[in-house]
């Protein structure tokens, strides 16, 4: 089974209409030579808009967060999944390490999200990955199978036939402490074994992605675990010519 790699771009609370721009122009120059892999990028969603537009489908663009309600009306400050379609959103990521942390994203509220993003045809990037203190208590696969079987008991196996999923250990994101390849492929193999218990088929062509501290340099051997599909990228997302690099080393 072949796998489309995907890199892609959390841009987290970065940037601005001149900044994004610049990034966008400089990504877009490298389209061409990185044509294999799917490019994404998941700007603030007051930007999407404008980025969507400047990007004009050659590089795809996703939310980084969606309500999980089902229709929109009296929530202030949430944003419903239609609107990031309407704006040209196709992804949008779900469980990001930093919502579980900081604002209340619990497993009940991701597998939610990622049911919210599955209605309106987004693919959602579902985003799991354990403490330090958990990798260190050797429970490491134990936080992987309950923040998979959260998801998975609310939207069943086939929902996953449309989403991707992204290993971040908690202890590499914006760290600079990257897994190691073996760490990665250990944690992507378990991933893809719980989804293959399920069915083997979409386990098979559901994409995973590693992130946590993924730069120009670790990129390649990261990339090149059976079981490594692409990237999710922070910090080095932010400059074209470090996003690019990943993005050729995939
Ligand atoms: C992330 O926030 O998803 C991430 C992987 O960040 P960084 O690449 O900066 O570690």
């Amino acid at each position: 089974m072949s796998r489309q790699y995907l890199v892609a771009g959390n841009w987290k609370m970065n940037g601005g209409r001149a900044a994004n721009a610049e990034l966008i122009t400089g990504i877009l120059a490298g389209v061409a030579a990185n044509a294999s892999v799917e490019i994404l990028v998941c700007p603030p969603s007051v930007y999407i808009d404008a980025v969507a537009q400047q990007a004009a489908g050659k590089i795809k663009v996703g939310g980084q967060n969606l309500s999980e309600q089902e229709k929109p009306g009296a929530f202030t400050g949430e944003i419903h999944g239609t609107m990031l379609k309407e704006v040209g959103c196709q992804y949008v990521l779900v469980g990001h390490s930093e919502r579980r942390a900081f604002y209340g994203d619990a497993d009940d509220v991701v597998a939610g999200k990622f049911k919210a993003a599955q209605s309106l045809g987004l693919t959602p990037i579902l985003c799991v990955g354990e403490t330090l203190q958990e990798r260190e208590a050797g429970q490491t696969e134990a936080v992987l199978a309950r923040q998979l079987n959260a998801v998975l008991d609310l939207n069943g196996i086939d929902s996953f036939a449309n989403s991707v999923v992204a290993y971040e250990p908690v202890w590499a994101i914006g760290t600079g402490k990257t897994a190691s390849p073996q760490q990665a492929q250990d944690a992507h193999a378990f991933i893809r074994g719980q989804l293959a218990a399920k069915n083997a088929k979409i386990s098979n062509s559901t994409r995973l992605l590693y992130g946590g501290s993924v730069k120009a340099d670790n990129a390649v051997e990261l990339f090149s675990c059976p079981d490594v599909d692409g990237g999710l990228i922070g910090g080095a997302s932010l400059k074209a010519a470090d996003f690019l690099a990943i993005c050729a080393a995939a």
